[in-house]
C-alpha cells in the first residue's frame, strides 16, 4: 500500500507552523509497512486542494489529509475531498448531537457554521474526536481510501493512533498486506561517505530488503537500514543480518546503533579495559569533559578535565614549561603534548588527552588559522600529537575538536594507533 500524505493550511506553507502531522502520520504509518511515497503542503485554497487530491489518488492508494475540517470559511477539505469524489454530504445526527450538547455545557454561543463538522461524505466512516470539535472521516472510494483528520495535533494524533491504525491494520490484514517496517541506524566514524559507499558498493548496488541510505552527520556517517517483515520480529532479524555484513566489511568504522553517541562507545571501551582518563582542554572549554560526564557512571573512568584557558593556568595547573609556550606558541603540537603529559602526572590517569587550539572567529594569524588544533594521547610508553584543521563556526570548531579526540581515544583503545 503506497500512501500520500496532505497537510492542508496555509499557515503551514508559510512557515508560521511546521508540519509535524506528515512526520507522525508516517512514523505511525511505519508500524503497518504501509510505504510513505509523497508528502504535500497545500494552503486553504479550494481548486488547488483539489488539484493535489486529484493527482494523490492517480498515483498512491492511500491519501491521508490533515487540517481544514474546522468550522471556519477557509476549512475546505470535507467540501472539496467529497466534491473531487462526486459524493455528497449528509449530516451525522450523532455528531451533531455532540456539537449541540458541547456548546450548551461550555456556555458557548452556537454559530450554525460549527454545523459543517457534523457533515460526513455518504459512505463514509466518522472518526470520533474527543478532544475537539472536528471529526475524522475515512473513506474508501474505488481503489483509493480516504482518511481526514483535524489539524491540531492534540486532536490528529489520538484519532490517527486509536482509530486509523487499527483500521488500516485490520484491512491489509484482510487482505493479506500486513507488514512492518523497521529501521536501525549504524554510526561510522572515521570513515567519508565515499569511501564507506565504496567499500559497501556490492551490497548498496544489491539492496532490496532492507534498503540501505548512507546519511552525512557532522564528522559521523549513518547508515540507515529499513526492512519490512511480516511481524517486528522478522524485520529485525533482516535488520541483524544485513548490520552483521555491513560491520563484517567496514569492521571498527562502525562504533554503534541507533541512539548510540561516540562518548557512550569510548566510555564502553574505557570500562571494558579498566582504564582511567584525565583530559587537560584548552579551546574546547569543557566540552569533551561534559560529553564524556554525560554517560551515566562516568566516575569510574574520567578522573580529571582541566579547562586551563589562559598560559598561566596551563603553566601552574598542568605544569606546562612556559619556555614552551614562549617559543611555540599555547596553539601547538608542544603544548598540546605538555597538557596532556601534565594531566596524567597530575592525577595519575592510565590515559590523557590535551587539547589547544584556535576556535575563532578571532585569534588567527598567518601561521596559525582559525581551526588550527593539536590534540595529544598519552598513556604508559605512549605518546601521540596530531594536527588538524577544522572549519565551521566556533560552536562546530568545538565540537568537531571533542569529536576528533573521542575518535583519537577509541582507536587507541583498539590498539590501532601507533606512536608519533
Ligand atoms: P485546522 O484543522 O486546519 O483548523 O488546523 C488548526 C491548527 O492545527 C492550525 O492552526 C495549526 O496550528 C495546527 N496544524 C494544522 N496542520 C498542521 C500540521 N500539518 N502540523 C502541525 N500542526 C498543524
Ligand atoms: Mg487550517
Amino acid at each position: 500500500m503506497r500512501c500520500e500524505i496532505i497537510a492542508v493550511g496555509t499557515e503551514l506553507l508559510m512557515g508560521q507552523t511546521t508540519n509535524t502531522n506528515a512526520r507522525d502520520i508516517a512514523r505511525e504509518l511505519l508500524s503497518l509497512g504501509v510505504g510513505v511515497y509523497y508528502q504535500t503542503v497545500v494552503g486553504d485554497n479550494e481548486e488547488r486542494l483539489a488539484e493535489v487530491v486529484k493527482r494523490a489518488m492517480e498515483r498512491v492508494d492511500l491519501i491521508i489529509l490533515s487540517g481544514g475540517l474546522g468550522p471556519t470559511n477557509d476549512d475546505l477539505t470535507r467540501e472539496t475531498v467529497a466534491r473531487v469524489l462526486g459524493i455528497s454530504l449528509e449530516k451525522n445526527e450523532e455528531w451533531e448531537k455532540r456539537l449541540l450538547e458541547f456548546f450548551s455545557r461550555f456556555k458557548r454561543p452556537f454559530a450554525q457554521n460549527n454545523l459543517r463538522q457534523a457533515m460526513v461524505p455518504q459512505g463514509a466512516l466518522m472518526l470520533p474526536n474527543d478532544r475537539g470539535t472536528a471529526p475524522g472521516i475515512y473513506l474508501e472510494k474505488g481503489k483509493n481510501i480516504f482518511v481526514l483528520l483535524p489539524g491540531p495535533p492534540k486532536e490528529m494524533l489520538p484519532i490517527l493512533k486509536e482509530q486509523v491504525i487499527p483500521l488500516l491494520k485490520q484491512k491489509l490484514k484482510a487482505s493479506g498486506k500486513l507488514s512492518v517496517l523497521q529501521s536501525r541506524v549504524l554510526h561510522v566514524i572515521g570513515l567519508g561517505e565515499s569511501n564507506l559507499v565504496e567499500m559497501l558498493k556490492g551490497i548498496l548496488d544489491n539492496q532490496d530488503n532492507p534498503t540501505i541510505a548512507p546519511l552525512a552527520k557532522g564528522a559521523e556517517v549513518h547508515l540507515r537500514l529499513t526492512a519490512r517483515g511480516h511481524f517486528p520480529g522478522e524485520a529485525q532479524a533482516l535488520l541483524s543480518q544485513k548490520a552483521a555484513e555491513i560491520k563484517a566489511i567496514l569492521g571498527d568504522y562502525v562504533y554503534g546503533e541507533d541512539t548510540d553517541t561516540l562518548e557512550l562507545a569510548v566510555a564502553r571501551q574505557l570500562k571494558a579495559a579498566g582504564k582511567t582518563l584525565a583530559l587537560a582542554e584548552s579551546c574546547t572549554g569543557g566540552l569533551l569533559t561534559h560529553r564524556l560526564t554525560n554517560i551515566p557512571g562516568s566516575s569510574e573512568f574520567l578522573l580529571s578535565g582541566l579547562v586551563t584557558y589562559s598560559n598561566e593556568a596551563k603553566i601552574t595547573l598542568l605544569g606546562v614549561d612556559p619556555a614552551v609556550i614562549s617559543a611555540k606558541g599555547a596553539v601547538s603540537a608542544e603544548t598540546a603534548a605538555e597538557m596532556a603529559a601534565g594531566a596524567r602526572r597530575a592525577t595519575g590517569a592510565d590515559i590523557s588527552l590535551g587539547i589547544t587550539g584556535i576556535a575563532g572567529p578571532g585569534g588567527e594569524t598567518p601561521q596559525k588559522p582559525v581551526g588550527l588544533t593539536y590534540i595529544s594521547l598519552e598513556a604508559e610508553n605512549f605518546s601521540l600529537t596530531r594536527k588538524y584543521q577544522f572549519w565551521g563556526s566556533r560552536v562546530e570548531i568545538k565540537e568537531r575538536a571533542t569529536q576528533t579526540a573521542l575518535y583519537l581515544l577509541r582507536r587507541f583503545l583498539l590498539n590501532k594507533l601507533s606512536a608519533s
